[in-house]
């Protein structure tokens, strides 16, 4: 297995539980967010870029790739709306590159790492796969048009290549035996600051916006252990070595809970009571994004272990905690 981005947060979470399956893998990271030490002792690790062609080709030939689970890209929504190109560049046009390779080298099954927003403001929640698609940033666009690229690419080869596209909702959460979690630089995602809040890296922490039209007024998301994700990209790897066909799929639980609820949730699993001042909305924020989940279920027999809120803010923080003896 050719895991990129193995280094970061949930690639390196995955390629630990493919290791651990007994499959040997290779993880491709030019480490921008990544870190060297979270990938795992038995996988084998190249630092370099997607799109770097002849990198790429060397790997897959060398270590007889046969599926590619692909992860590598830039993640911070904000970032990509002040810098497109740098995320159509790496997140696009690397994934065509990668793509491309795999199909002049005869990979025939790919993962890849997609994300709720590509729905942007959903008109419904939960959502289903066949709702319809409007990304609101680039992030969300070129997640997209990724998607596009893999189904025009898939479809041109008549069956010969086949791809799961796992539509991620919010991701958190860290090894239960406090070995791995997320150390994504300057990451913006709730759960992480938070704790971050909680550890004393930050002051406090801001809540954007409590007037949405929520039962205590605060966004809902679906938020997913990354274990349960991890193990959702083995599910998928089976279900396509079963000959499954190409697919876009829902990756959350199908429950949602507030800012609000998460915050209290992170203060009484830490202890710690930290600051959190309400700043105002942020633009093209929905108020509800939870996942209809019942054709990960139905097609993968995907079942989640670890679905409850306290554990995933358990699990994140305790990491939290240890993060403070690694590189952040
Ligand atoms: P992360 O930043 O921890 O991991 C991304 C990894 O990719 C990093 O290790 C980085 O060094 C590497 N990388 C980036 N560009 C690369 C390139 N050109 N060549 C080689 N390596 C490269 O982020 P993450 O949260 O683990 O996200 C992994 C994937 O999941 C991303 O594609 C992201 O868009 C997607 N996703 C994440 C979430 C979430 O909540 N974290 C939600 C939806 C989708």
């Amino acid at each position: 297995m050719l895991v990129t981005g193995g280094a970061g947060y949930i690639g390196s979470h995955t390629a630990l539980q493919l290791v651990e399956a007994g499959h040997h893998v290779v993880v491709l990271d030019n480490l921008c967010a990544g870190h060297r030490w979270a990938v795992p002792g038995r996988a084998a690790f190249e630092r370099g870029d997607i799109a770097d062609r002849e990198r790429v080709k060397r790997i897959i030939t060398d270590h007889r790739i046969d599926a590619v689970i692909h992860f590598a890209g830039h993640v911070v929504v904000s970032e990509s709306v002040e810098n497109p190109r740098k995320y159509h560049r790496n997140n696009v046009v690397g994934s065509l590159n990668l793509l491309e390779v795999c199909l002049d080298l005869g990979v025939d099954r790919l993962v890849f790492s997609s994300s709720a927003a590509v729905y942007g403001i959903p008109p419904r929640s939960p959502v289903s796969e066949d709702a319809t698609t409007a990304p609101i940033n680039p992030y969300g666009s070129g997640k997209l048009m990724t998607e596009w690229l893999l189904r025009d690419l898939a479809a041109a080869t008549n069956g010969g290549f086949r791809f799961v596209a796992l539509r991620y909702f919010n991701v958190a959460g860290a090894r239960a035996d406090g070995s791995l979690g997320q150390a994504t630089p300057r990451a913006t995602h709730l759960i992480k600051v938070a704790c971050e809040a909680a550890c004393g890296v930050r002051d406090g922490m801001s809540l954007y916006g409590d007037d949405y039209p929520t039962p205590d007024g605060t966004c809902i998301r679906d938020y997913i252990h990354v274990e349960d994700l991890a193990g959702a990209h083995l599910d998928a790897l089976d279900y396509l070595d079963r000959g499954g066909d190409s697919i876009a799929v829902n990756c959350g639980y199908g429950r949602g809970h507030s800012v609000r609820e998460v915050i209290d949730c992170v203060k009484a699993v830490s202890g710690a009571d930290f600051p959190v001042t309400i700043a105002p909305r942020r633009a093209g924020d929905p108020p509800e994004l939870v996942a209809d989940n019942a054709l990960i279920r139905q097609r993968f027999g995907w079942n989640p272990r670890y679905n409850d809120l306290t554990t995933i803010c358990r699990t994140a923080y305790r990491w939290e905690q240890a993060l403070g003896n690694k590189s952040r």
